[in-house]
C-alpha cells in the first residue's frame, strides 16, 4: 500500500473526527508505519496519545480495525468517546445478548463499522469474522499484559499468537505504557511480530508538576491543598482501607466532596464511585492502590500521595492518572519514615524480599533527594535528562545549605549516650529536655546533653535527623526497633571536625495556619471556563457520557482563550471536530455569547475589543456600536483591524474596498513598508481614511 495513498487525508482526517490540528511526537510515524501494513510496538506514557495511533489509521483503512483490551469500563469509555466523535464503534462481550452480539457482526460484514473493541476471552465468539476480509488491523491495548515478566500478568493475553497466523497480511500494532526489556520482548515473541517497529517515547510527563512534604498534619495539608483548586478532580493514595476513609471524612467535614474506594467495599459501591468520580459527580477520591487501572479520565488534575508508595514504578503509574489532557496537573506526596518501617515489614517475608526492599529504597532516596526528582525519576527509567526540570519543588526552591555541624554534633553525641538503643523520637525528646514518663522513667534527664536542644522544634529536629541519615552520618537499624546508630561517618564529625552541611526545613504547617483564617476563593466560579464547565456537565447528564469526552478540560481552557462566536472560530478549537461542532457548537457559543454580554456592562482594558466583537456579531454596525459603547468609531475600527488580524470572523470588505486594499498594497511596496500609518495618509493626501489604511493593511498582512 503506498504511502501517498493516505498522506494527503492525515491530518484533515485528524481534525475532522478528533479536533486536532497536529500529530503528537511520533503519532504521524506510527500511523503511516500502520497504513503501510507494517506491525508496530508503541511504548509511550500514559496519556501520551496512543489512541490516535490506531484509531486514525482505522478511519482510513477499509473494513473494521479489531481492538483487543483487558478491561470492559475501558472499552465502553473509548467507543463512548469515539461515538462522540461520529466514528462508528462498538464493543462486544459477554454482557451483551445474543442479538445485540449479532448486530454488531453484522455491522462487521456489512463494513459499518470502523472500530470493533474486545476481550481476549471473547474472541472465540468472532470466529466468523476472523478473516482478511473483514479486518483491517489489529490493535492490541496494554499489550504488557501478555507478559508474565510485566506487573498486570493476563493469562488470556497469551492465545493473542493465533491472530498473525489466521491473518498474517493484517498489520498488527501493539501499544503499552510499560517499558522494560523483558515485556517488549516477550511482546513481540508471543505475538508473533518479531519485524514489528518498535516506536519508544519519551517517558517525561513535562506537564505534571512533583513536589515531596515531610508528613506532618498531613490531614491540614492536604484540606489546605485542595480548597485552592476549587471543583478539580483528584485522587488520593493511602496505604490502608481506614486511612481512606479517615481523609475522605475530613475532606467532607471541610466541604470537600470525596469518597473512598477500597477493596474492603461491594463491587457496587466501588462502581459506583468510580462512576461519579468519571462523571465529575465527585470530585476526589481517596482509594488505596487498587483505584484507577480503568481510567481514563483526562481531567485529574491532581494525585496526592498521602503515604509512601512501595516503588518508583507504582509511584510513576498513579501519577500518570493525572494531568492526561496535557494541561498543568499536581503530583504530591508525603514522606513519612513510619511510612518506611510499615513497608519494610510488609515486604518482609516475601518471597523477593530482597528486590522489594531494594525498590523501597529507591523511592526513599527520590522522597529525600536534594537534586531536580524529575532526573531522579526518568533515570530510573534508563532515561537521561540533560537539564533540570524546572517543575519539581527541588528546582522551584532549591536548598540553600548551611553549616549544621552543631546540631549534627548534639545528635550523634545523644545518640551515644543513649547506647544507640533509642528510635527518633526519644532522641528528640533527649535533645529537647522533654520531661515524658518514659524520659523520667529512663532516667535519660539526666543526660549530659538532655534538653541542649530545647530552641529548636520538634519538627526541625526530625528534618535535621533524616538528613544525616540521607548524608549517612547515622542510620535507622530496622531489625531493633528503628534505633538511631552511629556509622563510621558518625566520628569524624564527633572527633575529627567534618563539617555537615544541613538545609532549613520549610515550614509548611505555618502556611497552613496563615491560610486557613482566609476564606475560600470564590470569584472563580463566575469565569468563562467554569461557567462552560457547568455546561459540560449538563451536557454529560443528558447523555449519559463523562464530561471529559464532551470535551477535555484543555478544550474548554482554549475556548475561554479564544473565544470562538461563530461556527468557523469553533472548529478551531483543538479538540473540536466536525461532529463536535455539529452537535455541540450552538450551544457553547450561546454560552460564550452570553458571558461576553455580561461583560459589556464593565468590560476590562484587555478585553474592549472583544466586548466590539460581540455587538458586531450581534449586528450592530460600526457607528451604533460606537454609540453603544461611547467611544469613538476610530477606536471601534482599530478593534475591527486588530480582531481581524486576530483570525476573528469579520466581513472585512464591508469596510474597506478590495480596490482601496489594492492601492494601499502598492503604496506599501512604494514606500517599503513604512511602519507608521502616517505616511501612507500623507500618500494618499487625506483621501483615505486612517481606518480604512489600517485596515488594508491587515488584509494585507494576514493574506502574506
Ligand atoms: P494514552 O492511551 O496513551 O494514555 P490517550 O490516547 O488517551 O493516551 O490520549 C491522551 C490525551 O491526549 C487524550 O485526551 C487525547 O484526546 C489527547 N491527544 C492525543 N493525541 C493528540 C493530539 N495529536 N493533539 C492533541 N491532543 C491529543
Ligand atoms: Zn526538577
Amino acid at each position: 500500500m503506498p504511502k501517498s495513498n493516505f498522506q494527503a487525508q492525515l491530518l484533515p482526517t485528524l481534525k475532522t473526527y478528533f479536533g486536532y490540528d497536529s500529530f503528537r511526537d511520533q503519532q504521524k510515524a506510527i500511523v503511516e508505519t500502520v497504513l503501510r501494513n507494517k506491525d508496530c510496538l508503541v511504548i509511550m506514557p500514559t496519556g501520551g496519545g496512543k489512541s490516535i495511533c490506531f484509531q486514525l489509521p482505522a478511519l482510513l483503512l477499509k473494513g473494521t480495525t479489531l481492538v483487543i483490551s483487558p478491561l470492559i469500563a475501558l472499552m465502553k469509555d473509548q467507543v463512548d468517546g469515539l461515538n462522540a466523535n461520529g466514528i462508528p464503534a462498538a464493543f462486544f462481550n459477554s454482557s451483551q445478548d445474543t442479538a445485540q452480539q449479532e448486530d454488531i457482526l453484522d455491522r462487521v460484514i456489512k463494513a459499518d463499522l470502523k472500530l470493533l473493541y474486545v476481550a481476549p476471552e471473547s474472541l472465540a465468539a468472532l470466529q466468523n469474522i476472523l478473516n482478511e476480509s473483514y479486518i483491517s488491523c489489529i490493535a492490541i491495548d496494554e499489550a504488557h499484559c501478555i507478559s508474565s515478566w510485566g506487573h498486570d500478568f493476563r493469562p488470556s493475553y497469551q492465545q493473542l499468537g493465533f491472530l498473525k497466523k489466521s491473518l498474517p497480511n493484517i498489520p498488527i500494532i501493539a501499544l503499552t505504557a510499560t517499558a522494560d526489556k523483558a515485556t517488549r520482548q516477550d511482546i513481540l515473541n508471543q505475538l508473533q511480530i518479531p519485524n514489528a517497529t518498535a516506536f519508544l517515547s519519551s517517558f517525561d510527563r513535562e506537564n505534571i508538576e512533583l513536589e515531596v512534604r515531610p508528613a506532618n498534619n498531613r490531614a491540614s495539608q492536604i484540606i489546605n491543598f485542595i480548597t485552592k483548586k476549587s471543583n478539580e478532580s483528584g485522587i488520593i493514595y493511602c496505604l490502608s482501607r481506614k486511612n481512606t476513609e479517615q481523609i475522605s471524612k475530613k475532606l467532607n467535614d471541610n466541604g470537600i466532596h470525596a469518597s473512598a474506594y477500597h477493596a474492603g467495599l461491594s463491587f457496587e459501591e466501588r462502581t459506583k464511585v468510580q462512576e461519579n468520580f468519571i462523571f465529575d459527580k465527585v470530585q476526589v477520591v481517596c482509594a488505596t492502590v487498587a483505584f484507577g487501572m480503568g481510567i481514563d479520565k483526562s481531567n485529574v488534575r491532581f494525585v496526592i500521595h498521602h503515604n509512601m508508595p512501595k516503588n518508583i514504578e507504582g509511584y510513576y503509574q498513579e501519577i500518570g492518572r493525572s494531568g492526561r489532557d496535557g494541561l498543568n496537573a499536581k503530583a504530591l506526596l508525603f514522606h513519612s519514615y513510619a511510612d518506611v518501617i510499615q513497608l519494610r515489614k510488609f515486604a518482609s517475608g516475601a518471597a523477593n524480599e530482597e528486590v522489594q526492599i531494594a525498590k523501597l529504597e529507591r523511592m526513599k532516596q527520590f522522597s529525600e533527594a536534594n537534586t531536580c526528582r524529575r532526573k531522579i525519576l526518568l533515570s530510573y527509567f534508563g532515561e537521561l535528562l540533560a537539564e533540570n526540570c524546572g517543575n519539581c519543588d527541588v528546582c522551584k526552591n532549591p536548598p540553600q545549605f548551611f553549616d549544621g555541624t552543631i546540631i549534627g554534633q548534639k545528635i550523634l553525641s545523644t545518640i551515644t549516650r543513649l547506647n544507640e538503643s533509642e528510635a527518633t523520637g526519644t532522641v528528640i525528646d533527649v535533645l529537647r529536655g522533654a520531661k515524658n514518663a518514659n524520659i523520667l522513667e529512663k532516667r535519660y534527664d539526666r543526660i549530659k546533653t538532655f534538653g541542649i536542644g530545647h530552641d529548636i522544634t520538634w519538627k526541625d529536629w526530625q528534618q535535621y535527623i533524616i538528613q544525616l541519615i540521607n548524608q549517612g552520618f547515622c542510620e535507622i537499624a530496622f531489625h531493633k526497633n528503628n534505633a538511631l546508630q552511629l556509622t563510621s561517618f558518625s566520628n569524624k564529625v564527633l572527633y575529627e571536625n567534618t563539617k555537615i552541611y544541613l538545609t532549613r526545613p520549610v515550614d509548611r504547617i505555618e502556611n497552613v495556619k496563615e491560610e486557613k483564617r482566609k476564606q475560600p476563593k470564590k470569584s472563580k466560579d463566575n469565569s468563562l471556563f467554569e461557567r462552560l464547565r457547568k455546561l459540560r456537565y449538563k451536557i454529560s447528564l443528558e447523555e449519559n457520557i463523562p464530561a471529559y469526552l464532551v470535551f477535555s478540560d484543555a478544550a474548554l481552557k482554549e475556548m475561554e482563550r479564544v473565544r470562538p462566536m461563530s461556527a468557523s472560530e469553533f472548529l478551531t478549537i483543538s479538540g473540536v471536530g466536525q461532529r463536535k461542532l455539529e452537535v455541540y457548537g450552538d450551544e457553547f457559543i450561546a454560552e460564550i455569547m452570553s458571558f461576553m454580554n455580561s461583560k459589556i456592562k464593565a468590560p476590562k482594558k484587555t478585553e474592549t475589543h472583544m466586548v466590539t466583537y460581540q455587538l458586531y456579531k450581534s449586528g450592530l454596525s460600526i457607528d451604533e456600536i460606537s454609540i453603544e459603547r461611547k467611544l469613538k468609531s476610530t477606536t471601534i475600527y482599530s478593534h475591527i483591524a486588530k480582531l481581524h488580524s486576530d483570525g476573528k470572523d469579520i466581513n472585512i470588505f464591508d469596510f474597506v474596498s478590495k480596490s482601496e486594499v489594492e492601492a494601499v498594497k502598492k503604496v506599501k511596496t512604494e514606500l517599503d513598508a513604512p511602519k507608521s500609518l502616517k505616511p501612507y495618509f500623507e500618500h494618499f493626501e487625506g483621501e483615505l481614511d486612517y481606518f480604512k489604511i489600517r485596515l488594508a493593511l491587515s488584509v494585507i498582512d494576514t493574506k502574506a
